[in-house]
């Protein structure tokens, strides 16, 4: 930071030193050429006067600061005190043919001559005769150096502005380094108090969050253990009646399937509490893939067959053949889950219907039951982790109460909005809305209206 308000503070005090300089030599060029010219024309006057007294002999007493060119009417030159004198006819000079016209003329052209650029002054005598001063340009030149120790100045100037640029920088920069957010009032500058404040907010905020991740994050390890400890309860208990040989032999069996049902639900719980904890460990995970949510949804609907049969329940695809981007096995969960619930909480004889259709920008997927529904007081708690509607009756089905838990954070991962309608006692429809990928990720496939029953 440092760096860059010295460099930025240095460039416009370099800059404006610049500018002035520029103009300054400029001004003063063109004052020296102003002040030539000037010069030029009063000794011509004094040269023309002294000329028509004592003619060409006073010409060249004249001194030679000044090349001096007598002309004639007719262009040709009568004397000139530099050499060799020009042969070329002088009308043909744009100073001489605007005097001859105008009275006098100036100009600033490559002598002839000396081959160098030259300021010329002619001037119409009384005689009608030109009489011509001229000045090489250098000359001018040569009079900005008497202003050179200007320039030794501006250099001077230009190491100062680094020294104070790189002080200016560090005195802004102070300030901000010796903020102390924690103690706003040991702050001195006004200009810092809106930063300080947005600063604090935004401490407030973040302290606000973690203590809500950490509130969050106990009640999971907290509902963890006890949904661990309920059926490792059971089991003990079971397996120590068996052990002690207290249980009669004709209820062995019983106890054993009872050993067995707790543990299957223990494995499934443990499952359910993984798959959560690996889509919390955000931005880790397999590579996605353009995914087939129909085939997909057909796939989880017939390894649901067995389970559906038990109660009587009518499974129903329907939709179209639509891809999304995502993880495969984590969309197969989430359409496994939400099937799974729609037969667990449905009534004997009835129906689960999985359909995939798509909008001009979404994939949706929408699983609907006929089941008992969810109250509307519960309908906005179900996705959170371990909430039942009716705990005993959900632990008795097999659910560990993360199903749609999974649902909910498996939709965050794959960008898509999940939505709940539910009437009690006729049914619950559950919608996935997928952001519909881009034509360039998507393969050529065609899409099929299709329909398909399995009971
Ligand atoms: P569980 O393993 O208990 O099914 P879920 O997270 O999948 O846990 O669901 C949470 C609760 O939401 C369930 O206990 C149940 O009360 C209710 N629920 C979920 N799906 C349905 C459904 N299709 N019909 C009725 N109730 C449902």
């Amino acid at each position: 930071m440092i760096k860059t308000i010295f460099r930025n503070t240095f460039l416009v005090g370099l800059s404006v030193l610049l500018v002035c300089g520029l103009l300054f030599f400029g001004l003063q060029y063109k004052q020296t050429m102003d002040e030539t010219y000037k010069a030029l024309q009063q000794e011509a006057v004094y040269a023309e006067k002294g000329l028509m007294i004592g003619g060409q002999e006073y010409l060249s007493k004249l001194g030679d600061e000044n090349r001096i060119t007598w002309i004639d009417k007719a262009g040709s030159i009568i004397y000139d005190n530099a050499t060799p004198v020009p042969t070329t006819n002088q009308k043909d000079c744009s100073e001489v043919k605007s005097a001859i016209e105008d009275g006098e003329a100036q100009s600033i052209r490559k002598s002839e001559t000396s081959g160098v650029q030259t300021m010329y002054y002619a001037r119409r005598c009384e005689d009608g005769t030109i009489l011509r001063l001229s000045r090489p340009l250098s000359a001018v030149r040569y009079a900005l150096y008497a202003v050179s120790p200007v320039l030794w100045v501006l250099v001077l100037v230009i190491m100062i502005s680094v020294v104070l640029s790189f002080r200016v920088a560090k005195q802004i920069v102070r300030p901000i380094n010796e903020l102390d957010i924690d103690h706003p009032e040991s702050n001195t500058y006004p200009e810092l108090s809106p930063l300080i404040s947005k600063i604090r907010e935004q401490k407030l905020l973040i302290q606000e969050e973690v203590s809500q991740r950490e509130a969050l994050r106990r009640e999971f390890s907290a509902n963890v253990s006890h949904e661990l400890k309920t059926p490792l309860t059971s089991i003990s208990g079971f397996a120590e009646l068996m052990s002690k040989g207290v249980v009669p032999p004709e209820k062995v069996q019983e106890f054993s399937s009872d050993i067995y049902k707790e543990s299957q639900r223990l494995m499934m719980l443990i499952e359910d509490i993984i798959k959560l904890s690996k889509l919390d460990e955000e931005g880790i995970g397999p590579e996605r893939e353009n995914v087939d949510l129909y085939e997909l949804s057909a796939e989880v609907l017939d390894s649901l067959k067995p389970t559906a049969s038990k109660t009587n329940i009518k499974l129903e695809m329907k939709g179209e053949h639509m891809e999304v981007s995502g993880v495969y096995q984590l969309l197969s969960e989430m359409v496994y889950n939400l099937c799974d619930n729609a037969i667990k909480y449905n009534r004997p004889g009835g129906k689960v219907e999985v359909d995939v259709h798509s909008t001009d920008d979404k994939v949706i997927l929408s699983v609907s039951d006929t089941g008992i529904g969810i109250p509307k007081a519960h309908q906005k708690r179900v996705f959170e982790r371990f909430y039942r509607v009716d705990k005993s009756h959900s632990k008795e089905i097999g659910g560990t109460g993360l199903g749609l838990s999974i649902v909910k954070h498996g939709a965050q991962f794959h960008n898509a909005e999940v939505s709940l309608e539910s009437e009690l006692g006729e049914g619950t429809k559950i919608t996935l809305e997928f952001p519909k990928p881009s034509p360039v990720a998507k393969e050529a496939e065609p899409s099929s209206e299709e329909t398909k029953t399995e009971e």
